[in-house]
């Protein structure tokens, strides 16, 4: 097929059409002259390609649309149905009204972030959280830094480079998003010693690896799968004796992190940092943004002779957290101190809610859908690399869709609004979970779903 290249308008054709000048004044002239050449040189390409060219029309719209998309940052609010309380890609742990308040109010003018205002000297950023870190974990020392990952490098480089780490195999994992144990390890300079089998470690397995050159044995908590059948892992008590023997450390990757107890919300029981901390580990490493249900962060609990390590690492410079986050952190560390987390913290107030409120909420989500949708018993996983295999009951909103309405067009439509709204695709069916979405957003859910059936 010809492809006809003179079809093509120029920049000054685009620039001049009325459409584009009426704006003239609302855009730079720069701006819009590289969004016209990209528009057209798009253009050219798929011209290129043997595909017939736009009319100026089309690309005039295109560049429209470029323009005003440009104007709107990309990243914004969503709400969650998807069923997924700790969603890493829909950015993990929503926070507290008080957190929210804090960050706002430290980041809108300037804060005594490392300034002590009794002496008018500077200060350490470390203390807003570190004296309620050890006050909830009863660890004698505490820091704070960008993920859970950074921790784990920061605590592995600071400790073990050029030694020996003992890791169970069937621990040597990956988190996901491409954290694998070993590549951290290697990163850090320390040497993984893996032991054991995939299925079954044993404490001899430990002891019998131990060299001149170990100075750690690791446990790293696996937090997004499920090993079942004939299984055997040592226990971090049995580590920690071990350890005390050969005088070596015990550090305690525990993923998620969690300062209360999952089965009184009817969940399987995931590893808390105080037992982690009362059973003797060097240093416990969680996350701020999953169980804990803060802003994203990376902490470390455990001995103060190994935290002061840490923190006097030029690696720690490198991976330090922001006021905005610290403030966030402490304010939902407080909330555990106060005892009102299960109330106060959105992740727990959709763990703890109970499933009537929840089947009341589906029913009036049910009832903007008038009659495209049923309710159906379902389950909400916890995720985020935390409880595997771990779920809570709850009440779906099930839309089947038909034709043009396909389950996946009304699903495409909810994410295209306003305030995108996130379900999830099971077999055909869009589903629809009030649980992890907070009551106060209900107003935005039922909004959507009236205006996507209409
Ligand atoms: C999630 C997880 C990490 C990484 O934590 P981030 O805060 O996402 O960096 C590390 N180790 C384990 C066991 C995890 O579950």
């Amino acid at each position: 097929m010809e492809k006809d290249f003179r079809q093509l308008p120029g920049v000054d054709k685009v620039l001049y059409h009325e459409r584009i000048t009426r704006l003239a004044g609302r855009y730079p002239h720069d701006l819009l002259v590289s969004v016209i050449r990209q528009q057209l040189e798009s253009e050219r390409l798929s011209v290129a390609a043997g595909k017939p060219c736009a009319s100026l029309d089309d690309i005039v719209a295109s560049v429209l649309n470029e323009l005003e998309a440009l104007g709107r940052p990309t990243l914004m609010r969503v709400v969650n149905a998807s069923g997924v309380i700790l969603h890493t890609n829909l950015g993990r742990a929503p926070l507290s009204q008080e957190a929210l308040a804090t960050m706002k109010a430290v980041s809108e003018g300037y804060s005594n972030l490392e300034f002590k205002l009794e002496s008018g000297v500077r200060g350490s950023r470390h203390v807003h959280v570190e004296g309620l870190l050890c006050r909830l974990t009863g660890a004698e020392a505490a820091l704070v830094v960008n993920n859970n990952a950074a921790a784990v490098l920061l605590g592995l480089t600071a400790l073990a480079r050029r030694k020996e780490v003992i890791v169970s195999r069937g621990q040597a994992v990956e988190i996901g998003g491409g954290f694998r144990i070993p590549d951290v390890m290697r990163q850090s300079g320390a040497k993984l010693v893996e032991v054991g089998t995939t299925n079954c470690t044993y404490a001899r397995d430990f002891e019998e690896a131990i060299t001149g050159r170990t100075v750690a044995l690791m446990r790293v908590h696996s937090s997004n799968f499920q090993l079942v059948g004939f299984t055997s892992e040592v226990t971090l008590e049995e580590l920690i004796e071990i350890g005390k023997k050969n005088n070596i450390l015990v550090l305690d990757d525990l993923g998620s992190g969690c300062f209360l107890d999952t089965t009184v919300y009817g969940l399987a029981p995931e590893p808390m940092v105080q037992q982690s901390v009362r059973a003797g580990a060097a240093l416990t490493f969680f996350s701020g943004d999953k169980l804990v249900g803060g802003p994203q962060a990376g902490i470390i609990v455990g001995a103060k002779e190994y935290v002061d390590k840490l923190r006097r690492h030029p690696l720690a410079r490198a991976v330090r957290i922001d006021k905005t986050r610290l403030a966030g952190l402490a304010v939902t560390l407080l909330h555990y101190l106060k005892e009102e987390a299960a109330t106060k913290i959105p992740v727990w107030r959709m763990i703890a809610a109970p499933i009537k409120d929840i089947e009341r909420r589906a029913a009036l989500w049910e009832k903007a859908l008038g009659g495209m949708a049923k309710v159906v018993p379902g389950e909400t996983m916890v995720g985020g690399g935390s409880l595997p295999g771990g779920s809570l009951p709850t009440s779906l909103v099930a839309i089947s869709g038909s034709g043009k309405n396909s389950a996946q067009a009304i699903g495409r439509k909810l994410r295209l609004g306003d305030v995108p709204v996130i379900g999830r695709i099971d077999k055909d069916v869009l589903l629809l979970d009030p649980r992890t979405v907070l009551p106060e957003e209900d107003e935005i859910v039922i909004n959507s779903l009236r205006e996507t059936i209409r």
